[in-house]
């Protein structure tokens, strides 16, 4: 059996949750047209759907919340935050954003003109959306490795750094008004990226005099991750690590809902004064004002608070563990999922799992829905009904290598019984993997379709 460290807390507060009938699970799939973002999320027992913005905030964050200080301008709350990012990411200059996507908004608009590039390992969604936004091209450069769910190489998040020189050679540096990298790759199966490859990367960025931005999501389980696996890092604590992996970069876009366990916020960290003024000008154009950013104090207070409790090492070994615990379970039914597990998330192959599925038939969709129909668990589909498309070309479908579920964990909610659960779930799925049958669109609008498409079975 594999272990992990209890919880490194006891639970104060708890929230019912409770398992519908079959029938009204039955009833509820037909009412969302079989696409799990229209469920009710009182329908669904165990909610799996993303780990953002879904974490469970500590008596600490709780009590920071009632100290926030309201203040529309200079709020106590903004200079706890100011601390907290100069201390752990060491930018001396940084705006608060309700979130994530608000931060690289910010980015996109000052920074990116019709036609350049933007080079990451893997750029996540909302990262690539943006970018797009502004005419920018969004450029993955991960290593090979990634692409294999078997290979269990230890940092399968690593950018190449044959590929980025020789891509940089092609589009020119003048056309590339920032680098990037994920840490972890979240939409490369949340894998770690190790600090040699940090070093690397920003040293080819610096020799082409190409800023450096980190997208910080998920450093602290990076860090954590490097401190496990990279030499040298057994006996550095995950603040040293992550000290060391900003000290490299320029900058860095940061979702507070993953790694800062909030249940709202972002930021947008820089070095360069300059960029920051403008950052504050285009912020107070759509956020607010620099020391609020869009956010109640309330919300930076906790963000404050959550960003060091993220780096602690008793909940990092607690949480990584969580998740390899889910993954290692699955592979020992015989269950495929993606190798070795990642930080915040097991992605199931239902590819693999279901070969009897055509990929124009969504063996994810079938999958999902599944696991609701079985047990009131929400997952994500993240294959072709994420991102087959026709060629422009030649307007034959493309479909993508890997038909994944992703079961992302919320942070400090869940127990070992409910993952349990889950792993008993898909053994009887599994057993019966047969009787399963595709899915078609009855609506898909031609954007971001995951959200709003509606199926029905084959
Ligand atoms: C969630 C996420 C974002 C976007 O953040 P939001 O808070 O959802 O806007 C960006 N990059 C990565 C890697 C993420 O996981």
């Amino acid at each position: 059996m594999p272990t992990y460290p209890p919880e490194p807390f006891r639970i104060k507060t708890v929230e019912s949750i409770r398992l519908i009938s079959r029938e009204q699970r039955e009833a509820a799939l037909r009412a969302s047209g079989f696409n799990v973002f229209s469920l009710h999320a009182e329908d669904v027992y165990i909610d799996l759907l993303t780990d953002s913005g879904t974490g469970a905030m500590s008596q600490n964050q709780w009590a920071a919340i009632m100290q926030g200080d309201e203040s529309y301008a200079g709020a106590r709350s903004y200079y706890r935050l100011e601390e907290a990012i100069k201390s752990i990411f060491g930018f001396p200059y940084f705006v608060p954003t309700h979130q994530g996507r608000a931060a690289e908004n910010i980015l996109a608009a000052l920074l990116v003109q019709e036609g350049n590039y933007i080079p990451s390992n893997m750029h996540f969604d909302t990262t690539y959306a943006n970018i797009r936004a502004r005419g920018g091209r969004p450029s993955n450069l991960v290593i090979d490795a990634a692409d294999d769910p078997t290979s269990q190489f230890p940092f399968k998040g690593n950018m190449d750094i044959e590929k980025l020189r020789s891509f940089i050679h092609e589009v020119g540096e003048q056309q590339i008004p920032f680098g990037m990298i994920t840490i972890t790759n979240n939409a490369g199966g949340g894998q770690p990226v190790s600090l040699e490859n940090l070093r690397e990367v920003a040293a080819v960025y610096r020799e082409h005099g190409i800023p450096f931005i980190i997208d910080a999501c998920r450093f602290a389980e990076n860090a954590y991750f490097i401190k496990l696996r990279e030499p040298g890092y057994e006996n550095k604590s995950t603040l040293e690590i992550a000290q060391e992996m900003f000290a490299l970069a320029d900058g860095a876009t940061m979702s507070a809902k993953k790694d800062a366990i909030v249940n709202i916020g972002g930021f947008l960290a820089m070095r360069d004064e300059k960029l920051f003024q403008r950052a504050c000008n285009e912020l107070i154009l759509r956020e607010g004002f620099p020391t609020y950013g869009g956010l109640a104090g309330r919300d930076l207070d906790a963000m404050a608070t959550g960003l060091w409790e993220g780096l602690d090492e008793s909940y990092l070994a607690y949480r990584l563990g969580q998740t390899r615990y889910l993954g290692e379970r699955l592979m020992e039914a015989g269950i495929p999922i993606v190798e070795p597990p990642g930080g915040h998330a097991i992605y199931l192959d239902a590819g693999r799992l279901l070969p009897h599925i055509s990929q124009s038939a969504f063996p994810g969709q079938a999958l999902t829905v599944e696991l609701y129909r079985e047990g009131a668990i929400r997952g994500v589909e993240i294959g072709s009904v994420m991102f087959a498309h026709p060629s422009p070309e030649t307007g034959v479908m493309v479909y993508p290598s890997l038909e994944l579920v992703r079961l992302a964990i919320p942070r400090r909610v869940y127990t070992q019984a409910h993952l349990d659960y889950v792993v008993e779930n898909l053994v009887k799925i599994a057993r019966r993997r047969t009787e399963l049958r595709g899915y078609k669109f009855t609506y898909a609008p031609k954007l971001l379709r995951h959200f709003t498409a509606r199926f029905e079975p084959l």
